[in-house]
Formats: C-alpha cells, structure tokens, sequence
C-alpha cells in the first residue's frame, strides 16, 4: 500500500498557489502496528522547498494513518511557512 493522491497550500509569505501531483509525493511507513484487528500504517511525508514565488523556506511534514486497511483513519500536517492546505489523499493499491 501506498498514499497517492494531491495536495495544494498557499505560501504564507506571498500567498503563491503550490501544488503537488501523485508523482511528487513520497509518503514512507514510519511504522506499522498491529492488533487483534489489523494492521495500523503510519505514513509520513517531509516536503521542503523554497517558494519559488518569494524565495521563502516551506517546510511540512504530512503524516497519515491508515486503518483499517484500504482506509484513510487519520491526517495531521506540521507546517512552516504555508498555510491552507487542501488535500485529497487515498491508499493506492499496488498494482498487480
Ligand atoms: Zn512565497
């Protein structure tokens, strides 16, 4: 399993639109816990970059949870230097 999907923000210094396709992000397993009901996937992507509208550092760390499997359970970001994120994150499924 893997996170696909898109995110947007808006730098929070000049309020220029980023956005990032399924190919820009690159969510890994932090951990994987497992109970009596399944697997528990956290995901964590750390994104950096410079805005390229004023030069300003943008740092966020996405982080995800899936449970059950197949299924977004949770999201939390930590950001430095965005604002207003917008995201529709899904589980892709390997395919086979
Ligand atoms: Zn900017």
């Amino acid at each position: 399993m893997a996170i696909a999907g898109s995110v947007s923000f808006v730098c929070d210094h000049c309020g220029k639109q980023h956005a990032l396709g399924a190919s820009e992000l690159e969510f890994q397993v932090a951990a994987v816990t497992e109970d009596k009901m399944g697997e528990h996937i956290h995901y964590v992507f750390e994104y950096e970059a410079d805005c390229d509208g004023c030069g300003k550092r943008i740092d966020i760390e996405f982080e995800v949870w899936e449970y059950p499997l197949g299924t977004i359970n949770h999201k939390d970001f930590t950001m430095s230097g965005a604002k207003d994120i917008q995201e529709r994150f899904v589980v892709a499924h390997p395919q086979t």
